[in-house]
């Protein structure tokens, strides 16, 4: 195995204890720093690789615990195997951030630490990671200058905000407004202040990063050099992730742009956090330790006395509140500083938003009549049109009428989605595919039929109902093409068929979410979601909240481009097909007005006592059957409540229920909601509780694993 430095194999004699976090699944909650041997007293931070069992793993050595952890008698402490040589420890904001997380979000520390570290520093031996560390360029100040740029009165009050007051800051703007153009302005001033001071970008979704990444490079590295930008999303290459790495750790890297991961960078001189999306939900991890990078910005900014900038044209409730202008009867106000930039720059006004009540058109229309000829008429003009549908395939569902049948997965309480294309039935949840079969399987009735549709058949139909349009002046037939999960799956994929939409090659783009949010499409006038209804009624109470930002986002994609939506003879408009036209989210939609909507449901939620009024965690359970994993959670709540533990006068245990996929790929979940209004008590509940639950485990006969999820997304 790959010795580091020429630290003795066998424990040397004058022995310096140290505490090393490494990734033990084994280990959870406390505990999880194993003592290792060393003849030199390395500093914390310091990366090792120390002998675990049979392998040698990588390893931080941390700080030194309060009470020294003591070794059983008799147990030889095993010796460090060797010392990463040419990078400098871990910082100890870095360490305190990892703890942090691990601590809030009920993971081994070990665990979060080491999945904070790109995957190839546990994998290369010493000469390829000297050699990399070689590569690693020192910023070269290339003196370049920006060419200023003429802000709008709105930007200047908030450049002017940011500056004086010490954040965080929640920059809510509509789509086009210019909050990037803030965010740049910020990071420029931030990097300018201080010649080693870096900056990290965060966005969603590794689809959005190319856009923006050309948009920073284009803007900074005249200053600083191309170097001095990295990226860092899931998306790049162990070999990438390692460089991006290593030039943020060295502070080569100035500015970090990256999605939720890049929040746990080690970045010694930051000066500047921005959240783009703030409220998107893909900031939150859902697995392993479910951190929300968000929330974890916000902790490390306030830590490493950073500026921290969230931007959205739809806050998330928990922001939105945060950021409150004081009042009569709260003088206080929120902790956040909200900046407002209402109007757009350089793209026309917010589209025209047009309710279309579904209970007046024919029965059975898949795009009422109105809706129809508008997108008709815009392509005949040339111009381009959005069609929303979150859902992929071609149908939910296929059904014999005879029998009954309906084409469930096998292994998952859902159904099997019908591929067109392809012809198979695929489960979205297990991933199970089948061949559609010629005859229901059950009776064989030859005439099965799909039920509901999904983008595939939304753009079959479109095709068809346009067919004979004229595209002028071109003089050629429309083109509808359809972007979704299911036409990107190659590489590179997704940014070619996005090509051809910016090129003016495609008429009617259809798609799911995928295509709402971020892209600069310019020759968009219309946007329509054709059925967004299901969201009204979902169980997850944060459903309403993230249908106003999805249709304001896909809203936000139209009449992009001033001069081009002036040459129209109409203006930009937004589409919503709905049963439900008086709903009170469509009612605020079609005033793009977000703070009455979040106004509405703070109210709701205040009074239900729940988010941001309350705080909650889920407890999950997999297990083979549905019983086995509702008594394994009823038993550590009871054994919570004999064990009175911390913290349990203040949060509701709710009694455990099936998730709404109750079966997936053969094994039943259920869930516990945990809530609270004091997220110290909730906290302190949970941490006592883990010993609880693993000390429960044991009992439970086909228990497949338990996770706690703090602050869910979903519910
Ligand atoms: P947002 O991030 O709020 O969607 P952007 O920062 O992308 O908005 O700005 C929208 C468009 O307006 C972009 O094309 C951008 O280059 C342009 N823009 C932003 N600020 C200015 C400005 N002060 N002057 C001219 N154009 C601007
Ligand atoms: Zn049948
Ligand atoms: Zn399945």
């Amino acid at each position: 195995s790959a010795t580091f430095s020429d630290t003795d194999a066998a424990p040397p004699r004058s022995l310096h204890l140290l505490p090393v976090a490494v990734n033990t699944p084994a280990h959870s909650g406390v505990g999880d720093l194993l003592s290792y041997a060393s003849s030199a007293p390395l500093p914390p931070g310091t990366l090792v690789r120390v002998p675990l069992g049979a392998r040698e793993v990588l390893g931080i050595v941390w700080d030194a615990p309060e009470t020294p952890q003591s070794l059983p008698a008799g147990v030889q402490p095993r010796a460090i195997a060797g010392v990463l040589q040419g990078i400098a420890p871990l910082a100890p904001a870095w360490r305190r951030l990892v703890a942090f997380a691990a601590r809030y979000y009920q993971r081994a520390l070990g665990e979060v630490a080491l999945a904070a570290l790109p995957p190839q520093l546990r994998d290369l031996d010493p000469e390829q990671l000297q050699r990399r560390l070689r590569r690693t360029q020192a910023p070269v100040p290339a003196a370049g200058t920006i060419k200023p740029i003429a802000h709008s009165a709105e930007q200047s009050t908030a450049i002017a905000q940011i500056d004086v007051h010490p954040g965080p800051f929640l920059l809510f703007g509509s789509t086009g407004s210019g909050k990037t153009e803030v965010y740049l302005h910020c990071v420029a001033r931030a990097l300018a202040a201080d010649p080693q001071a870096q900056a990290l970008i965060l966005v969603p979704e590794i689809n959005l990063t190319p856009q923006l990444e050309a948009r920073v490079r284009a803007r900074f590295a005249p200053l600083y050099g191309d170097a001095a930008l990295v990226g860092m999303h899931s998306g790049m290459t162990p070999a990438q992730r390692l460089k991006s790495w290593l030039a943020a750790h060295t502070g080569a890297a100035r500015i970090v742009l990256g999605t939720r991961m890049a929040v746990f960078a080690s970045l010694p001189h930051l000066a500047l956090i921005v959240v783009d999306e703030e409220h998107d939900a893909s900031y939150k991890q859902q697995e392993g330790a479910r951190y929300n990078a968000r929330d974890l910005a916000l902790w490390r900014g306030r830590e490493q006395g950073a500026k921290v900038i969230l931007g959205s044209a739809t806050p998330s409730l928990e922001s939105w509140h945060a950021s409150r202008p004081p009042s009569e009867d709260d003088p206080q106000g929120g902790r956040y500083q909200r900046l407002y930039m209402p109007s757009r720059i350089g793209a026309g006004a917010l589209p025209r938003v047009r309710i279309l009540d579904m209970g007046q058109q024919p029965r059975h229309s898949v795009f009422a009549p109105p809706l129809l000829a508008a997108i008709t008429e815009r392509v005949q003009r040339g111009e381009q049109c959005l069609v929303l549908l979150n859902r992929r395939g071609f149908a939910p569902v296929l059904h014999c009428h005879a029998c009954g049948w309906k084409s469930d997965c096998p292994h998952c309480s859902a159904h099997q989605v019908f591929h067109k294309l392809d012809r198979t039935l695929r489960c979205h949840h297990c991933g199970a595919a089948s061949r559609v079969p010629r005859a229901c399987p059950s009776c064989g009735n030859p005439d099965i039929v799909p039920i509901g549709r999904g983008t595939e058949q939304l753009e079959e139909q479109l095709a068809r109902l346009l067919r004979n349009v004229v595209v002028e002046p071109a003089g050629r037939a429309a083109r509808v093409a359809r972007i979704d999960a299911d036409t990107t799956r190659a590489k590179g994929a997704l940014e070619e068929q996005l090509a051809q939409v910016h090129a003016g090659e495609v008429d009617v783009l259809v798609g799911t979410q995928m295509i709402a949010k971020g892209h600069d499409f310019r020759r968009i006038t219309l946007v329509a979601a054709v059925q967004p209804d299901g969201a009204l009624f979902s169980s997850d109470f944060r459903a309403p909240e993230r249908l106003f930002a999805l249709l304001m986002q896909a809203a936000g994609r139209a009449g992009r481009d001033a001069q081009y939506t002036a040459a129209s003879e109409q203006p930009a408009e937004m589409w919503i097909q709905t049963w439900h036209p008086e709903h009170p989210v469509y009612a605020t939609l079609r005033r793009h007005d977000w703070p009455a909507f979040a106004g509405q449901q703070l109210a709701e939620r205040r009074e239900a006592g729940m988010p941001p009024f309350a705080h909650q965690a889920l407890v999950r359970a997999d297990a083979r059957s549905q019983e086995v994993a509702q008594a394994f959670l009823s038993a550590a709540a009871d054994a919570a409540r004999a064990a009175g533990l911390p913290g349990l006068d203040l949060v509701h245990l709710f009694p455990p229920v099936p998730l709404a996929v109750q079966r997936v790929a053969g094994v039943e979940r259920a869930q516990m909601l945990l809530e609270s209004p004091s997220r110290a008590a909730l906290q302190a509940f949970l941490a006592a509780w883990q010993g609880v639950l693993h000390a429960e485990r044991p009992q439970h006969k086909g228990l497949v694993r338990w996770l706690v999820d703090v602050d869910p997304q979903a519910i």
